[in-house]
């Protein structure tokens, strides 16, 4: 079942629209209770789809076998933390996930053209996932998205858009697109998070059934954040978790309405003249699900910070000397997690999951300007 946030209106799950007819935007809900077993994953594929057992989609999916990422142990200045390197996701970032699923129950709803609006990953995924499952797609991307991405989305076979301004520019545009082809954004579609979340069981699975005391993403539209929320909820309502790892969020202080409102108490996210920032991927001033965001944040005990420019940087320099090659947007997390060890947090003794989202071979053209600056 399908439900709009903002007036409880209910939809069947194979309702040919991409939200409310308020205007809202739709949340999938589970009518039955949930089956997962252990032993139905480990007998499973090794990608995310084995844990369908938990993604509401029917058995034609279209994957390219994503997900499995390695998590491993590393330094990054700040003591030992788990590293998911989920950036070696099939077209080189955390996104396949959701799209994966957002494809997979378009195609079964008889969507075969859309249209999405993307920082470039997202984009870049779509375009790969609608070849792959024989979709034609048309991308609206900001006009300073990374080289690497618009190539990636051309190279699929997808129309490209680029719009000049920001990136609610762009997502503007794309809605004007959308009056003549369905709208397929991750942001809006309900089906992403049905994908993104996946990561989370992993983590589960790959800590040998158990959970970390603090997970850090970076948090731009919030998708790393409600999707870890909605698995370690999952998991919980089944009892194979004992409890819910605290959700840490970074943005980059260029661009931090969900920070904003977290450190003054309020329930949605502040209305800010956003700057532009390196982390592009996260460079959304206007979450739309920034009120779930906080609640899931607020929910698991966790917290929201935002890093500046220099320390988003260094933290990505401080990265590739551990040989983990990621993209702007994903070195948020080591500052975070700095901070978020000085303001106590995180405390000493704890485990902490570190989320790295999209590959830095993507934005090489972007790192080698940076690496040239500092020199
Ligand atoms: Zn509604």
């Amino acid at each position: 079942m399908l439900k709009c946030r903002a007036c409880d209106r209910t939809y069947k799950d194979d309702c040919s629209l991409w939200r409310c007819n308020c205007g809202g935007y739709l949340t999938y809900f589970r009518e039955r209770p949930l089956e997962i077993s252990r032993e139905s994953i480990r007998s499973g594929p090794l990608s995310m789809w084995r844990y369908r057992s938990v993604i509401p989609v029917g058995p034609e999916v279209i994957s390219m076998g994503e997900g499995v990422t390695p998590l491993v142990k590393a330094d990054i200045g700040t003591g030992e933390v788990l590293l998911k390197l989920d950036y070696l996701c099939p077209t080189g970032s955390y996104k396949d996930r959701g799209i994966s699923v957002l494809t997979t129950k378009l195609r079964e709803n008889g969507v075969t053209s859309l249209i999405e609006d993307s920082s470039g990953n997202a984009g870049a995924s779509m375009a790969s996932y609608c070849a792959r499952g024989g979709l034609n797609c048309r991308i609206f991307v900001p006009h300073y998205t990374s080289a690497g991405k618009c190539v990636q989305i051309e190279s699929a076979g997808a129309e490209l858009v680029k719009v000049p301004g920001t990136r609610e520019d762009t997502s503007a545009a794309a809605l004007e697109g959308a009056r003549s082809t369905f709208y397929g954004s991750h942001n809006w579609s309900p089906w992403f998070v049905e994908g993104v979340k996946t990561f989370a069981y992993e983590i589960w699975e790959q800590m040998g059934w158990s959970v970390p005391d603090n997970l850090v993403v970076p948090l731009g539209q919030g998708s790393l954040v409600l999707g870890a929320y909605r698995a370690f909820s999952e998991l919980l309502e089944a009892g194979l978790i004992d409890h819910m790892p605290k959700l840490h969020g970074v943005q980059a202080e260029n661009c931090a309405p969900i920070v904003r409102a977290y450190e003054r108490g309020l329930g949605s996210p502040v209305s800010i003249d956003k700057i532009e920032t390196v982390a592009e991927g996260i460079s959304s001033s206007q979450p739309l699900r920034g009120e779930e965001v906080l609640e899931a944040i607020r929910g698991s005990k966790g917290s929201a910070v935002a890093v500046d420019e220099n320390s988003i940087v260094e933290g990505l320099f401080r990265l590739s000397s551990c040989g983990v090659y990621v993209e702007p947007t994903s070195a948020v997390v080591v500052p975070g997690v700095s901070k978020l060890i000085e303001s106590g947090a995180i405390s000493e003794g704890e485990t902490t999951a570190v989320f790295l989202s999209g590959s830095g071979l993507k934005a090489t053209d972007k790192i080698l300007e940076l690496r040239r600056k500092t020199k």
